[in-house]
């Protein structure tokens, strides 16, 4: 039998590096199972400013720096560019930072996860989780690194699996949102047409009418582009994934007509009926985090920024409970409270997303109010604590609830087969070509 450690992770992903990081830093014995070898693929890849003061804390800001390409803003426009926003991140209301990153994830989670065990914590790479056992002041862990299967003890649990909830699938936690039954579609493209200077930086979401598409820039020629629609929407098309991405960019003129250069260089990776909560995020002696916690939807970002703010806040619970463990229940319970919050905050903004005419709102911004400068800041992130952004976006709401009655803005239209320029198909299409 090994000995006992303070914090167990199940999970390299931001979530788990990011804890993993903290405890070793304060000094705690953390061991983390990572059943992958990294670098591995994920999604998740355009960052939020509001991440700058946790990677700071981390120490990794200047790795960051030198590996990945800095993110200055946000653009979001309607399916034939008639509503339009730009944000530059510093002109958001109270902005903090002026960038985010966007990142190839397996070498982001390569740098954070190496970071960790730089910093103390004990990474085991190509070691899955097997099953879980509960005592009253212990957990007892099975791991399989190749055939050889081992029992680990730790005083806590820090469950950072990702998506497969391993925690919350053990107790029966996960409930999914019927209304975001969503499936999303990506691949990696060399030499997609990108604007000048720092508005190439940006991240692009294009709303179309029964779907969205992201362009994110990952290095100076390689970019990410993504469609999310709903899951009956794709079973409908009778398309596999990749014809069904490779005709959506086709049809879509605010990405097609970049794509006249354009290579296809990975393969096409598809994700489905990814949004979800636990209804606990604690026990007595294990903890959510990051994805294992809950993931709303994709579209403003926010997972990795969740990932990383979620495993801060848990290595910092689980430090004080080690330390004080008569406090222990109002430690994790406050943990639960803020997650939950933010979670709720970004969840309302998601919603009002998938309603057409959010759209027209957010792309015909105003300064009245600062209202513009309210939407950046949410965009950066920055949505959970401030009574000066949370006041406004009630007003913000408020609009789009109007907006569906009277024209505060003007009405766009998200059908692309209602746009009359930039439907003509790029010179030298090689957006389908195969890897
Ligand atoms: C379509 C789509 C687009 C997205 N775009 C963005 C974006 O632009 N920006 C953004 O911030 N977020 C985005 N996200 C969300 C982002 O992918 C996640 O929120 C983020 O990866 C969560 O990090 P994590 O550390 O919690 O989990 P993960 O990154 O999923 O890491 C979990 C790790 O746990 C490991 N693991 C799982 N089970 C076990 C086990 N039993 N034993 C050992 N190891 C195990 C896995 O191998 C994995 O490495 C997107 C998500 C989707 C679905």
């Amino acid at each position: 039998m090994e000995s006992l450690y303070d914090v167990a992770i199940i999970g390299g992903g931001p979530s788990g590096s990011t804890a993993a990081t903290f405890l070793a830093r304060l000094g705690r014995k953390v061991i983390v199972f990572e059943r992958e070898k990294f670098p591995r693929f994920r999604i998740g890849e355009s960052l939020l400013p509001q991440s700058m003061d946790a990677f700071e804390r981390l120490g990794v800001v200047e790795k960051l720096e030198s590996k990945f390409l800095p993110k200055y803003g946000a653009e979001i426009t309607t399916s034939c560019g008639t509503g339009r926003v730009k944000n530059l991140f510093r002109n958001g209301l109270g902005a903090k930072h002026d960038r985010a990153y966007q990142v190839t994830r397996s070498d982001f989670d390569k740098m954070m996860l190496d970071h960790a065990a730089e910093n103390g914590a004990t990474v085991m790479e190509e070691t899955s989780v097997e099953s879980l056992g509960f005592g009253p002041e212990e957990v007892e862990l099975v791991v399989k690194n190749g055939g050889e299967t081992k029992k680990i003890r730790a005083r806590y649990l820090l469950d950072c699996s990702g998506r497969g909830s391993m925690v919350g699938n053990y107790f029966k936690l996960r409930r999914s949102y019927e209304n975001l039954k969503k499936f999303s579609v990506f691949a990696h493209y060399e030499n997609v047409d990108r604007d000048e200077g720092v508005e190439g930086t940006f991240i692009r979401l294009i709303r179309g009418r029964d779907r969205w598409f992201w362009m994110i820039p990952l290095t100076a020629t390689k970019m990410s582009i993504g469609i999310v629609m709903d899951i009956v929407d794709f079973k409908a098309l009778k398309q596999t994934p990749e014809a069904a991405l490779d005709q959506a960019i086709r049809e879509q003129p605010q990405i097609w007509s970049r794509m006249g250069e354009a290579t296809r260089v990975t393969e096409v990776h598809s994700a489905s009926d990814y949004s979800y909560r636990n209804i606990s995020l604690y026990g007595d002696r294990w903890l959510l985090a990051g994805d294992a916690a809950g993931f709303i939807d994709p579209i403003f970002s926010t997972g990795v920024f969740l990932g990383i703010r979620s495993g801060e806040d848990a290595a910092h619970a689980l430090d004080q409970a080690l330390k004080n463990p008569r406090s222990r229940s109002s430690l994790f319970k406050k943990y639960e409270r803020d997650l939950q919050r933010v979670m709720n905050l970004y969840l309302r903004f998601v919603n009002n997303w998938y309603k057409p005419q959010f759209a027209e709102v957010i792309t015909h911004p105003v300064n009245n109010l600062k209202l513009a400068a309210t939407g950046n800041a949410v965009l950066a992130g920055n949505l959970s604590n401030s009574f000066a952004v949370w006041w406004r976006m009630e007003v913000f709401y408020l609009v789009v609830f109007l907006q569906r009655y009277l024209p505060l803005c003007p009405r766009v239209s998200l059908n692309p087969k209602d746009c009359t320029v930039l439907s003509s198909r790029p010179s030298k299409a090689k957006a389908v070509a195969r890897v």
